[in-house]
């Protein structure tokens, strides 16, 4: 779709449950579990030591940030471990268990949902962007947030762990790579927008992440981030339960401007669920 958008690394060509990870992110791993051995727990958000518990469920235990409230899970799995986790049937598996929207099938929920984000974020910053403009998702599942990005008029590239979703995406003509973001290293300023929809709370080291999409993006690009904000201590997949606070001081730190945000609530297998969608400008 777009040959321009290439890592410089492109994992995707080899068979990723067999790809050694890549020594920069191992060491980085080793880093993170060193410094926290000597210098204990702290807080993905604002680096804050001044941790307290903050109960367990039956997958983790959990801490809250005194400084900044910030609740995550404190044994979060490794690398590998979340690789594959996510690498064959999880998200069918969601879909399955999430079922439909207050009545709506699932299609026709999440595509309203996406034009609804898009329409308020986007039609200015389309309009300075101009055409060629590129965008990157993050966890793009079988790739439909960026068709309609397409049909937008972006330049569109996905990120996606899950091998049946990559194969679902590339059927449809989508470029698709597949692996952990964490793998991919496109050149800086590559990108006009990144997209992370139900992605951050699953990331083992969130700030890390963005400071790397920062450096993607190019000068006054755009990230959209969507999260959900109830605390959901039940699902072992989520470990990282932000608030618009929190979420606002994470992009801060990572070196983006908060610039807009909605919350958006529903109820979906009678379950509630209330998501935060916020958009962020690069420093
Ligand atoms: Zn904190």
């Amino acid at each position: 779709m777009c040959a321009e958008i290439d890592p410089v690394r492109r994992p995707d060509e080899v068979p990723c449950a067999r790809r050694r990870p890549a020594w920069g992110a191992l060491l980085l791993e080793d880093y993170r579990l060193i410094k926290r051995q000597f210098l204990g727990l702290s807080c993905p958000v604002c680096g804050s030591y001044r941790i307290r518990d903050h109960g367990r469920s039956y997958h983790y235990t959990y801490a809250r940030c005194d400084v900044c409230a910030m609740v995550f899970a404190k044994d979060i799995p490794t690398r590998r471990r979340l690789h594959d986790r996510y690498v064959e049937g999880y998200i069918e598996q969601r879909r399955a268990f999430f079922g439909c929207a207050d009545g709506r099938t699932w299609d026709d929920a999440w595509e309203n949902d996406r034009n609804e984000i898009f329409d308020r974020f986007l039609p200015g910053f389309e309009a300075v962007a101009g055409p060629g403009r590129r965008a990157l998702e993050v966890g793009c599942a079988e790739g439909r947030q960026i068709e309609l990005l397409a049909r937008r008029g972006w330049e569109v590239v996905g990120v996606e762990i899950g091998a049946d979703m990559v194969r679902e995406g590339r059927a449809r003509g989508l470029r698709i790579l597949q692996g952990m973001i964490e793998d991919f290293w496109f050149p800086c300023k590559t990108f006009h927008l990144i997209v992370m929809s139900h992605v951050i709370e699953h990331l083992a080291d969130p700030l890390r992440v963005l400071r790397m999409l920062r450096r993607m993006a190019g000068p006054g690009g755009l990230i959209i981030i969507e999260t959900p904000l109830l605390h959901d201590f039940g699902d072992r997949d989520h470990f990282h339960f932000f608030t618009e606070a929190t979420l606002q001081a994470i992009l801060d730190r990572a070196g983006f401007i908060w610039s807009d945000h909605f919350v958006r609530e529903y109820r979906r297998s009678g379950v509630p669920h209330k998501n935060v969608i916020a958009c962020a400008r690069r420093r």
